[in-house]
C-alpha cells in the first residue's frame, strides 16, 4: 500500500519571510507529485529536476500568494525539456474564470512546458491510486476551490483560502478528513471586520464540525506570533499542529 506523504513547502501570506513562503503543499504517492498552490519561494524547497516528472499543479484561486512561484516552475521545465531532459508536459489545473488578467498571462506564457486544464467540480480527477475532487467555497470573494485527495480509505482536505459566509458548505466538502489543512490568516484579537479569512479559531471549529481528525494550520500572518494561532485552535480542537516549511508528514 502506498503512503501518501505532505510536505508543506509554504505557510505565509502575504509575503515571504527568510525562511517562510507563501501557500504550496507537496502531495507526494509513489511516483506521482501533487502541487496543491504554488506560492512565492516554494521552488527553494523541491527538488530540481526530479519534481517536474509527473508533477501535477493545482492553482486553488487568482490571488498572487498562491501562484507566485509557477511561472519558475514552467520556464524549468521549458528549460529542462530543450535539454532533452524532460519528456512529459507538466499538468497545471486552473479555475476558469478569469481575474485581473492573471489567467491569460499564466495561458500565454510561450516559455513554459505545460498543459493547462480547466478545474471541474464535477470532476473526480485520477492521478495515479489518487483520486483528487475540488469544490468552490463561495466564501473568498472570487472562485477559489477546496482540494480533496483521497487514497486507500485516507481524505486529506485543503481548504485554500475561506471565509466565514460559507460555513455549511466548507464543512459538507470537510467531513471525516483524516488531515484537514486549513487556512487561519488571523487570530480573534485581529478584531477584524473581514469575511472572507478564517480565524485559527474558525479553523478549530469547522475541524470540530466536520469531524476532523486532525488539524492542520496554514496561513500565517508573517509577523505574527504562531504559537498564539495553536493556542487559540486549540481552545475548541484539541488535535492541532501548525505546518512548518519542510516538515513532511506521512499518512499510511
Ligand atoms: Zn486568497
Ligand atoms: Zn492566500
Amino acid at each position: 500500500m502506498k503512503n501518501l506523504i505532505i510536505t508543506p513547502l509554504g505557510t505565509v501570506s502575504p509575503h515571504c519571510s527568510l525562511k517562510r513562503n507563501c501557500p504550496g503543499f507537496l502531495v507526494e504517492v509513489g511516483s506521482e507529485k501533487i502541487l496543491l498552490d504554488c506560492g512565492n519561494g516554494i521552488t527553494r524547497l523541491l527538488n530540481f529536476p526530479d519534481i517536474l516528472n509527473h508533477l501535477h499543479i493545482f492553482i486553488t484561486h487568482y490571488h498572487e500568494d498562491h501562484f507566485g512561484d509557477l511561472g519558475s516552475i514552467e520556464s524549468t521545465a521549458f528549460c529542462y525539456h530543450n535539454l532533452g531532459m524532460l519528456e512529459k508536459k507538466v499538468k497545471v489545473y486552473l479555475p476558469k474564470k478569469e481575474y485581473l488578467g492573471r489567467r491569460n498571462m499564466i495561458l500565454k506564457n510561450q516559455e513554459a512546458y505545460s498543459i493547462y486544464r480547466d478545474i471541474e467540480e464535477s470532476k473526480v480527477y485520477n492521478i495515479g491510486d489518487v483520486k483528487i475532487s475540488l469544490k468552490d467555497n463561495h466564501s473568498h470573494g472570487i472562485e477559489s476551490y477546496m482540494i480533496k485527495i483521497e487514497i486507500n480509505n485516507k481524505k486529506v482536505v485543503y481548504t485554500s483560502d475561506i471565509g466565514t459566509t460559507n460555513i455549511d458548505g466548507v464543512v459538507n466538502f470537510c467531513q471525516n478528513a483524516d488531515l484537514l489543512i486549513s487556512e487561519s490568516s488571523l487570530l480573534r484579537r485581529h478584531n477584524r471586520n473581514l469575511k472572507t479569512h478564517l480565524t485559527a479559531y474558525d479553523a478549530g471549529k469547522i475541524a470540530q464540525l466536520s469531524s476532523a481528525s486532525k488539524l492542520l494550520l496554514t496561513h500565517f500572518w508573517p509577523e505574527e506570533d504562531r504559537n498564539l494561532y495553536l493556542e487559540e485552535a486549540k481552545e475548541i480542537f484539541e488535535n492541532v499542529e501548525l505546518a512548518e516549511e519542510g516538515k513532511r508528514l506521512v499518512l499510511d
